[in-house]
């Protein structure tokens, strides 16, 4: 049984399309490895660059925060 690349969840086969129950998604059965790679790829562009660059910005968010707070016992 196919998985949806997306959400995991149950997918069927509907010619000449692959459509995941739970999402919705739906895609030609050749597909499904690209389709993967570009959901992976989309959801790293929305989670930043690479893990280094999450850090660092995670980092400056606390220290930002750090600052407000300082500021604010003034
Ligand atoms: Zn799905």
């Amino acid at each position: 049984m196919a998985r949806c690349p997306d959400c995991g969840g149950e997918v069927k086969y509907k010619a000449p399309f692959m459509v995941c129950l739970d999402c919705g998604l739906s895609f030609k059965r050749g597909e499904y490895d690209s389709v993967r790679s570009t959901i992976r790829s989309e959801f790293k562009k929305e989670m930043g660059e690479s893990d280094e660059e999450s850090d660092r910005k995670e980092r400056q968010r606390k220290r930002d925060y750090h600052d407000w707070l300082m500021k604010k016992e003034d």
